[in-house]
């Protein structure tokens, strides 16, 4: 038995990978002095796995931005756009691609599978692939030749790689499944001719939901690439869920396959208690949790590797995590200034190496050769069960009698609406908001400040209120309808709600890479989510206060907060789902108790928080639904309560958003704008909506014309006496003047609109 890693973080302890990204690209550090200093960071990342002890270590996982984009690059799959000119892209092109420049604009990014980690998406077109570099091999050198580390070069899977891309239809799958072929190929030969026994092919696609000849093209693959290089071995990894059609996919023509145990609902196990595993295999048991935070309870996870052990021999197992472990941060060590029950019961990357570690040994030589720390494992995990925050009598008590909590609103849409209309009188074709206005450097540096104490609590607040003043006044001279108050004071959409909210943690370096130079750092919900006191009554008050315009009160809804927060493992997350949707209406009354009569409850992330597997969607979708309603549905019905989402597909969970019931909703749609609207000439959808009539993603300014044609599209399938008009997203992240700019055209646009309509 042997323990294997199957990717590491790239950010370093310090953040320094994205700090050395970030000064690159200000010019302030040169081309060569950061190809050393990202070289240093690769080799210390490869040296903390090797110091634990790690038998198997993966190389190449690392990057300069995203490992999706690498393989792109890798194979020469630049679009003509960045005038690229051959061979491995340089830094500009690369950049370019991942950024965008000034003649174009960046590849799409999104979500890599259910996590938050995103990638850039490959464009394939009418390019003709080529293998520019054979990333892989100078990483296996490079680690050999630096530390003495045989490591195991990783790849993005074929198909995988494949399926994550665009610029194709399905027809031209298998043709390019022929182009890519004789590259990874390539690829596989010169690191066989290096001698490098093992490589490590990530197929995560193999995890979801596949048709039966998703299963036919991946046997074609692999039937291929084992036959390229005989002399090497692939060990095929998944991760995320169970294998779909287990039986074919260890059957495939390799000669290891990788599952995760952890996030498998248990059908991983299932299927190789039923099926057994091919004896001329080496199973990667993904043991360890690589998404969660949490330390293992190391006497079950002993347990699991004695179950495989029935259907698996010994030599044939490695110990895994249950996937790269580039989803959490790096280590649990520096986490000093968290409550010791906590940290003690905290694994980040550091933490599960030794995990790791310790399981193999325990496997080798059996539990008691682990003793002393299965006790410690054991204990911290009961420490922090025990704790009285992970109890919260008040909290226990409202779940016990969840059935008997409103979830859904006492008047029907229409009573609703006509309510509503009468209490604000609003003009056809209302102009608003998401909710945020720029964070000026001037407001994150008074932040900075507050928190380090040089400004005084009554000092920040007044600042804020002159922010909040200038924003009201701002709105009212452009003309907007229903105003926002700004969201000046949150750095943060969930981390300003986790910190007044008990039942969060927050750590001092828990960062995770989220894209590009960009990391999160996600409070830690580690007790029982409980409501204290009102978080956002005294900002959005002060501004309604200023203004006669309705000023919409500004949450973040209780799936957000789960979805972006790391996740205590003892409860289902339904049940966290409930806890903190009982907050936020508690937050929801104080709002309107305090005369807010709009309330805007945000769902960014409702849609990512789906579920790998098609079959579980709709569970998933229902106790999110559920949630939203708990926190919504206790106000009047002249209360209008608004939503907001980001980059929504909408077809496919339409019926989900109509059964939130929100009364008005806004969605992010200038990515996919003919698409999102077009799904409405299939699907009704009867109560206020706003799709997004401007890019906030980009400095530029739209035009009056711009945004009119956008509304004009709109307008061909929804009622005007539906639209909205506003921004696709919070505009936190432009100037000033951008803001303004942009609004003004805005305003305009919906003027000449009503006109028409
Ligand atoms: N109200 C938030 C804002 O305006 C919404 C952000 C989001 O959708 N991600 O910033
Ligand atoms: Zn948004």
């Amino acid at each position: 038995m042997r323990s294997g890693n199957l990717g590491y973080p790239r950010i370093g302890k310090d953040r320094e990978w994205k700090k050395a990204l970030e000064s690159y690209w200000a010019g302030k550090l040169g081309e060569q002095d950061f190809h050393t200093e990202l070289k240093a960071i690769r080799l210390r990342n490869l040296k903390a796995q090797q110091e634990r002890g790690i038998d198997v270590i993966p190389v190449g996982d690392f990057t300069y931005y995203d490992h999706v984009l690498d393989t792109a690059a890798m194979f020469g799959l630049v679009p003509e756009r960045f005038h690229y000119e051959g061979g491995y892209p340089n830094l500009t092109v690369y950049y370019a691609m991942a950024r965008g420049s000034r003649e174009a604009t960046a590849c799409e990014m999104t979500k890599w599978f259910n996590t938050n980690y995103h990638y850039i998406v490959p464009e394939l077109g009418e390019i003709e692939p080529k293998l520019t570099r054979n990333r892989p091999l100078d990483a296996f050198r490079e680690a050999k030749s630096e530390l003495g580390i045989e490591g195991r070069p990783v790849l993005v899977g074929l198909y995988t790689f494949l399926k994550l891309s665009k610029g194709y239809t399905p027809e031209q799958l298998a043709p390019w499944i022929d182009r890519l072929l004789p590259l990874y190929g390539q690829v596989l030969r010169e690191l066989e001719a290096e001698g490098v026994p093992w490589v490590q092919i990530d197929e995560p696609i193999l995890a979801t939901t596949l048709a039966a000849e998703d299963l036919t093209h991946v046997a074609r693959i692999y039937e291929r690439l084992t036959k390229e290089a005989p002399g090497i071995k692939l060990q095929l990894q998944t991760y995320f869920e169970a294998v779909d059609h287990y039986e074919a996919v260890v059957s495939l023509p390799v000669h290891g396959i990788g599952l995760d145990f952890v996030h498998d609902g248990g059908r991983n196990l299932q299927a190789v208690s039923k099926h057994g595993f091919p004896e001329d295999k080496v199973l990667g048991v993904g043991l360890i949790d690589g998404r969660g935070i949490w330390k293992a309870e190391l006497q079950s996870k002993l347990d699991l590797l004695q179950t495989i052990g029935e259907a698996v021999s010994a030599d044939r197992i490695l110990v895994q995590p249950s996937n790269s472990l580039l989803h959490v941060p790096v280590s649990a060590a520096q986490e000093s200034g968290l409550e010791p029950t906590l940290r003690e019961a905290l694994a980040f990357a550091e933490e599960k190496l030794e995990e790791l570690v310790l399981l193999t040994k325990a496997g080798q030589s059996g539990a008691g050769a682990i003793a002393s720390e299965l006790a410690v494992s054991k204990r911290s995990r009961e420490a922090l069960q025990q704790s009285p925050s992970r109890a919260r009598k008040h909290v226990g008590q409202r779940i016990a009698d969840l059935a008997s909590q409103p979830s859904s609103r006492s008047g029907h849409a229409d009573v609703r609406r006509e309510a509503q209309q009468q209490r604000w009188n609003l003009p056809l074709l209302p102009t608003t908001t998401i909710g945020s206005f720029p964070q000026t450097p001037e407001i994150r540096s008074a932040r900075l400040k507050w928190r380090k104490g040089e400004w005084s609590d009554s000092q920040y607040e007044a600042f804020i209120k002159e922010q909040i003043k200038l924003w009201i006044d701002v709105q009212s001279e452009l003309g907007l309808d229903v105003f926002v108050h700004g969201e000046f004071e949150r750095n943060d959409m969930v981390e300003f709600f986790g910190e007044k909210l008990d039942g969060f943690a927050f750590t001092a370096n828990g960062w995770v890479q989220s894209y590009g130079s960009r990391c999160v750092k996600p409070p830690i919900i580690y007790g029982d989510v409980e409501f204290t006191s009102p978080m956002t009554v005294a900002e959005t008050v002060y501004a309604q206060s200023l203004t006669e315009a309705p000023v919409k009160g500004m949450l973040t809804g209780p799936i957000t907060i789960l979805n972006w927060s790391f996740v205590r493992d003892d409860k289902p997350r339904e049940e966290v789902a409930y806890q903190i949707a009982l907050s936020l209406r508690d937050e929801v009354e104080a709002l309107e108790a305090a005369g807010i009569g709009m309330i805007q409850v945000d769902e960014p992330a409702m849609r990512e928080g789906l579920p790998l597997k098609r079959e579980q969607w709709s569970h998933y979708l229902d106790w999110a639904v559920r949630a939203f309603r708990l926190s919504t549905s206790t106000v009047k019905d002249e209360t209008q309560i608004h939503t907001h989402m980001c980059y929504c597909e909408f077809h496919d969970i339409i019926d989900s958003i109509r059964a939130m019931d929100a009364d008005v909703i806004s969605i992010e749609t200038s990515r996919s704008h003919g698409e999102l609207i077009g799904s409405f000439e299939e699907h009704t959808y009867d109560k206020g909506i706003g799709l997004g009539v401007y890019d906030i993603h980009s400095p530029r300014v739209s035009t009056v014309e711009e945004i009119g044609s956008m509304i004009d599209r709109a307008l061909r399938v929804l009622s005007p006496e539906q639209f909205w008009i506003n921004p696709d997203c919070g505009l936190k992240t432009r100037k000033y003047e951008e803001t303004v700019a942009s609004l003004r055209n805005m305003v305009l646009a919906t003027e000449q609109a009503r006109e028409k309509y």
